[in-house]
């Protein structure tokens, strides 16, 4: 059971790959990959049920691939493979610390990690491992950000968490425009009506059809993810009631 005054029993966290970049500009920061371990291993210890989805950008994306004169579905295809190496980055990173994690992909590799199947996911993570999502939907033409969507909708999570650059979901890009200011509370429809940079609206819409609520925070800001289980702490929460 959750700890005292946490509010949420099991939880997706959506990683994107960029967060793993720290400030390099390709690949994995190493120092970053075992800050968001940390931050998960934190929450693993307030006795939440915690599954992750990891991006791909920092390595590679379908639409870059198609841009340059590839196939759109095989440039996709490696932007899921991407994430198979950033799942197995975080899955090192998490055991390191001591967290118990099994990897299941969307496309199924043997030799590497367990294929999706969604009863042993669960499973995993009643026994107290984190499960890492890897290889997106399995699909081309998707994005990681639906995969979080529908990974939390098949594994019953209680919330979808997005760990961003910064605290939340703002009127405007806060690194650029100074007078921008944060929302407390958007509804999924608000998202989508203004077509706020959250996650794609088809992310957006499958969290909506499942009432699951979308909590937005800072990656960078240490103990961020524990404080917003605990409704503390500075974030954005979408759900289909402003309240
Ligand atoms: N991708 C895909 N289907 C999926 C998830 C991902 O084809 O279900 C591909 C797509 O090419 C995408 C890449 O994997 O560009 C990396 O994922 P994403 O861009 O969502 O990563 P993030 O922006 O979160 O780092």
């Amino acid at each position: 059971m959750p700890a005292d005054g946490i509010r949420y029993k099991r939880v997706l966290l959506k990683v994107s790959g960029e967060a793993l970049m720290g400030k390099r500009d390709y690949g994995l920061d190493p120092e970053m990959v075992t800050t968001v371990a940390e931050e998960v291993k934190a929450v693993v210890a307030l006795g939440v049920q915690v599954c992750l989805v990891i991006g791909g950008g920092n390595i590679f994306r379908g639409i870059r691939g198609a841009a340059t004169g590839m196939e759109r579905a095989t440039a996709d295809y490696m932007g899921m493979l991407a994430t198979v190496m950033n799942a197995l980055g975080m899955q090192s990173a998490l055991e390191r610390l001591g967290v118990h994690t099994r990897v299941q992909s969307a496309i199924p590799m043997a030799s590497v990690c367990e294929p999706y199947i969604r009863r042993r996911a669960i499973r995993h993570m009643e026994k107290g491992r984190v499960v890492i999502f890897a290889a997106g939907t399995g699909n081309p033409f998707f994005t990681t950000d639906t995969a979080a969507a529908l990974r939390a909708s098949e594994m019953g999570c209680d919330a979808l968490l997005k760990g961003t650059q910064v605290d939340g979901v703002y009127t405007a890009d806060p690194k650029k425009d100074p007078n921008a200011t944060r929302y407390e509370r958007l509804t999924y429809l608000d998202v989508l009506a203004r077509d706020l940079q959250v996650m794609d609206a088809s992310a957006i819409s499958l969290a909506r059809e499942n009432r699951i609520p979308i909590l937005v925070f800072s990656i960078h800001t240490p103990e961020a993810f524990a404080e917003v289980m605990a409704g503390r702490g500075k974030f954005t929460i979408i759900s289909e009631e402003k309240e």
